[in-house]
């Protein structure tokens, strides 16, 4: 589940050595779940089959699926009605499990998985193929993964929010492919969003000072966000479909989205959501 953009920053908060031991435990069941899907994912599986799967994973630790009962960024909208965002092809993130939904060879399905845990969240989302995929869809897993791996590298104390976002938006862009630009990276904690939000691009330099001023704040030990490059084939622009929830590509070409939630350390950030 992923922060649409909006135009605001406040504080950041510093998590203590036992508040990032519960984010572990929340990051292992997450990652847990993940083992599961892929495992699970193949032609013929509904994306409701992977829902019922995770969510029994998840509630066998007495933790809570986060995204179920989600309320929709429109006032007035249906809230998030599940425990998994499953996001086929041009759709990048958002979508709702369905028995109607069934993956076939050659798809990529994203599957953003979300828990509370002892008051704490986890949040990982991954791409993954269906049976055998063709060579651009090949590269979009690769790129995307690749764009999120350079923003963790860049995850340091003392470094810049700008930074994790520069290393994420160039390594995509380098690789021939756009990074959505409408929906966001984000703090994560006791709640799913925190401050602040965390651009997957750089925005003009007078846009970044007035609307994002934690942009040029330092990361410190302590944080915690969940990065998540969403990287698309061809523009970076979306599509809000009619159910008020699934995002696509505008242009209908492939999307892949990769997520882990880190902690801020003083060396290399910490991956709380690894498989
Ligand atoms: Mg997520
Ligand atoms: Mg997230």
């Amino acid at each position: 589940m992923i922060l649409p953009l909006t135009r605001k920053a406040g504080g950041i908060r510093i998590k203590s050595p036992q508040e990032l031991e519960l984010m572990r435990s929340a990051g292992r069941i997450v990652a847990e779940v993940h083992v599961r899907m892929r495992e699970m994912v193949q032609p013929g599986v509904t994306t409701a089959d992977l829902d019922a799967a995770a969510e029994k994973i998840i509630r066998g630790y007495g933790a809570i699926p986060i995204f179920v009962g989600y309320p929709n960024a429109k006032e007035g909208g249906p809230v998030f009605p599940a425990t998994l965002c499953t996001s086929i092809n041009d759709e990048l993130v958002h979508g709702i499990p369905s028995r109607q939904r069934v993956l076939m060879d050659g798809d990529l399905v994203s599957i953003d998985v979300g828990v509370l845990y002892k008051g704490y969240v986890g949040d990982s989302g991954w791409t993954y193929p269906v049976g055998v995929v063709n060579g651009e869809a090949q590269r979009l897993l690769e790129v995307t993964e690749g764009s999120l791996w350079a923003g963790i590298a860049a995850a340091k104390a003392g470094n810049r929010f700008i930074d994790v976002t520069r290393a994420v938006q160039d390594y995509s862009e380098s690789q021939g492919f756009s990074v959505v630009r409408e929906y966001t990276s984000h703090g994560v904690g006791r709640k799913m969003h925190e401050e602040p939000q965390i651009l997957n691009y750089v925005p003009e330099r007078s846009e970044a000072a007035r609307m994002y001023p934690a942009m040029n704040r330092k990361l410190a030990p302590g944080m915690t966000f969940a990065l998540e490059p969403m990287v698309n084939a061809g523009t970076w622009r979306t599509q809000l479909h009619d159910d008020q929830w699934t995002v696509s590509t505008a242009d209908g070409r492939l999307s892949a989205h990769f997520e882990h939630t880190i902690a801020i350390s003083n060396g290399e950030a910490e991956v709380l959501t690894k498989l």
